[in-house]
């Protein structure tokens, strides 16, 4: 199996002393700077100016700068700003100031695979990928526990990149939970992949194509949207603690007769070949274009298509539900 890394296998001392800077303090940002704050380390928050976290982290007791001045002198430099925004922000502000034979890092493999950021050669390269939102990140970090994460290493001049990686991943709460090891084109390319594919294009447009056919044929909205979107969790939550075996064990023979007979009605062959061709935009690099091409086009496909998700008849019908269940948090 899979070499898993836990805190006895992780040196923080790899991290102690050295010089952090940590660019964004947003999802990720916050839970990165203030985690490896209270793990013993010298954290500086780099934001552009005007930034509207600035105020967030300082509140937060951080050193806040500018990115500029928050990269020059820097031993570390991990990249928590939007994939969008980095390969802009690179040559601007991060690669003038770049110490000699830092360390830079990064949480998705993105810019660095699809070559938009190229470091130069004494930089040494590194992620560390929390799978899970910053927010969790920085919840379970305060409760004692973790996000498991993955981590990789793109350039090791230094020899010792490895090291200081997993002692990211420690002083982030990861090796409370689990540290795996991958690499920058299976990471960026396997991440892309379940998000689009199943995660949220391939599950949201299912539970609204059910959503839609059972409103269509005259049932009630309030139904449809039970038995459509609001379940998903309970089922997923059983594949999460055992797998499809405990989550069938737990419905009716009914529904898992009706499970294995209509599951593959839907995910055909064809649907197959789909995903397939989805991955190769994903590994020729095509998708990635199409997304920056969306941003330097002032994301019209991004924010058009937000808006008439958030108009669909779904998203209100929940808003209701939600409304009379207290138990769910708002
Ligand atoms: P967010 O959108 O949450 O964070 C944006 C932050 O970056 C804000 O604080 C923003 O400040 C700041 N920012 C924007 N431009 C600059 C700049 N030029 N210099 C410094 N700071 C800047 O990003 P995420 O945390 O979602 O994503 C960060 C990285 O983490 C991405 O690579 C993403 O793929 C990866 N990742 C994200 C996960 C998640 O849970 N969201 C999970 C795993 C990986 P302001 O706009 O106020 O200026
Ligand atoms: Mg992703
Ligand atoms: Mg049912």
């Amino acid at each position: 199996g899979a070499t898993v890394y836990y805190d006895a296998d992780c040196n923080l001392d790899a991290l102690k002393g050295k010089k952090i800077t940590v660019l964004g303090y947003g999802s990720q940002g916050h839970a990165h700077a203030l985690n490896l704050k209270e793990s013993g380390m010298d954290v500086t928050v780099g934001l552009r100016d005007g930034s509207k976290s600035w105020q967030v982290a300082e509140k937060d007791g951080l050193p806040v700068k500018t990115t500029a001045e928050a990269v020059k002198g820097a031993d570390v430099v991990m990249v928590l700003i939007p994939d969008e925004l980095q390969a802009e922000t690179y040559e601007k502000d991060i690669a003038p100031n770049l110490k000699k034979g830092a360390y830079l890092g990064f949480a998705h493999g993105f810019n660095v695979h699809y070559k938009k950021i190229v470091p130069p050669a004494d930089a040494n390269v590194f992620m560390v990928a929390p799978k899970g939102p910053g927010h969790l990140v920085r919840r379970t970090f305060q409760e004692g526990s973790g996000v498991p994460s993955l981590y990789a290493v793109e350039k090791d001049p230094s020899g010792d990149t490895k090291e200081l990686a997993l002692a990211w991943a420690a002083g982030i709460g990861a090796g409370r939970a689990g540290i795996l090891g991958t690499t920058f084109r299976e990471e960026t390319e396997t991440d892309l992949f379940g998000e689009q594919a199943v995660l949220c294009g391939g599950i949201c447009e299912l539970m609204q194509a059910g959503f839609e056919t059972l409103t269509k044929a005259g049932y009630h909205p309030v139904n449809a949207y039970f038995e459509c979107v609001h379940e998903m969790k309970l089922i997923v939550d059983l594949i999460y603690e055992g797998g499809f075996h405990t989550m069938r064990s737990s419905i009716s023979n009914t529904a898992e007769y009706g499970d294995y007979a209509t599951g593959t009605k839907l995910i055909t062959a064809e649907t197959r070949k789909e995903m397939e061709q989805v991955l190769a935009d994903i590994q020729s690099g095509a998708f990635a274009d199409e997304f920056l091409a969306d941003y330097k086009d002032g994301f019209k496909k991004l924010y058009a298509r937000r808006e008439k998700a958030a108009n669909h008849e779904s998203e209100k019908v929940g808003a209701e539900l939600r409304g009379l269940m207290s138990w769910i948090k708002k």
